[in-house]
C-alpha cells in the first residue's frame, strides 16, 4: 500500500465551536482557549476520520491559520510536519522552524513587517472612526510576524475589506467572522509544496488535502484529492451543483 499523507486544515475541518455542532452530534474535546476552557470540539464522524487515517499509517500534517501557540492548545497531538499561521511557518517533529523554509521565507519577513503594522493601523482608525464591531491585530509566531487577523461581524469586516487602502498589497483569508491579510510567505499552498519536496513525495503516494474555506483550496488542489465538510464555504460555493 502507498503511504499516506493528509493535509488538513483545522477550524471548521476538523474541530468547530460549540454554535457550529450539527445538532445531536456526539462530540469530544477539539482545543481549549487561552484559559485552559473548552472552546472547540470534535464531533465523533471528525475523529473517526482521524482514527481511519492514524491507523492506516498516514501522515498527518495540520494547515491551520492557527499560530503556534493556538495549535498547542488542539487536543489531537500532531506528531510530524505542521503547517501553521496561514502557512507562514512550517514546524519540524521537534517543533523548530524547518529550516528549508527559513531559507525559502526569511529575507521576506523585514519586507512585510512594516506593511503589516500600517494595515493594522488603518483597520484600527475604521474601526474607531465608523465604530465597528470588530478587532484587528498583527499576528506573531515564533517572534516573526506572519498576518494581519481581523475578527468581528461579517458585516464590519466587509467594510473594512472595501475601505482598508493597504488590502491590495495583501492575499486575503475571508471566512465568516475571519479576515487575514496574509503576506506572500504565508501561503499554505507553498507550505505544502514545499513538505511535499521535502519528503520526496509523488505520485505513488496518496495525499489527500481537507479544508473547509475558499481559501484553502489552493493547497487542496495541490493533492490528489481533497475532501472538505458538508456545512463548509467551499460546500456553499458550490450550492448551484
Ligand atoms: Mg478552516
Amino acid at each position: 500500500m502507498s503511504q499516506i499523507i493528509v493535509f488538513t486544515d483545522l477550524d471548521d475541518t476538523l474541530i468547530q465551536t460549540r454554535r457550529k455542532l450539527p445538532d445531536n452530534a456526539s462530540f469530544s474535546l477539539g482545543a481549549t482557549d487561552k484559559e485552559g476552557l473548552p472552546l472547540s470540539f470534535m464531533t465523533k464522524s471528525q475523529a473517526t476520520m482521524l482514527q481511519v487515517f492514524s491507523q492506516s499509517g498516514a501522515i498527518i500534517i495540520p494547515v491551520t491559520g492557527r499560530n503556534t501557540s493556538a495549535l498547542d492548545r488542539v487536543a489531537y497531538a500532531f506528531k510530524h510536519y505542521r503547517v501553521v499561521s496561514h502557512g507562514a511557518l512550517v514546524l519540524q517533529k521537534n517543533g523548530e522552524i524547518c529550516p528549508l523554509w527559513l531559507d525559502k521565507v526569511a529575507d521576506q519577513f523585514e519586507a512585510w513587517k512594516a506593511l503589516m503594522f500600517s494595515c493594522n493601523k488603518e483597520i484600527l482608525s475604521l474601526i474607531k472612526d465608523y465604530q465597528l464591531n470588530a478587532r484587528s491585530r498583527v499576528i506573531t509566531d515564533h517572534d516573526i510576524d506572519v498576518y494581519v487577523s481581523v475578527k468581528g461581524e461579517p458585516d464590519a469586516l466587509s467594510f473594512i475589506r472595501d475601505r482598508n487602502t493597504h488590502g491590495k498589497h495583501f492575499t486575503h483569508h475571508e471566512n465568516g467572522h475571519n479576515y487575514a491579510l496574509l503576506p506572500p510567505y504565508a501561503s499554505k499552498k507553498k507550505a505544502v509544496e514545499h513538505i511535499n519536496q521535502i519528503l520526496d513525495l509523488g505520485v505513488d503516494h496518496l495525499i489527500i488535502g481537507l479544508g473547509d474555506s475558499l481559501s484553502d483550496l489552493e493547497f487542496m488542489t495541490s493533492c490528489q484529492f481533497a475532501m472538505f465538510p458538508q456545512h463548509s464555504q467551499i460546500k456553499c460555493s458550490l450550492s448551484d451543483v
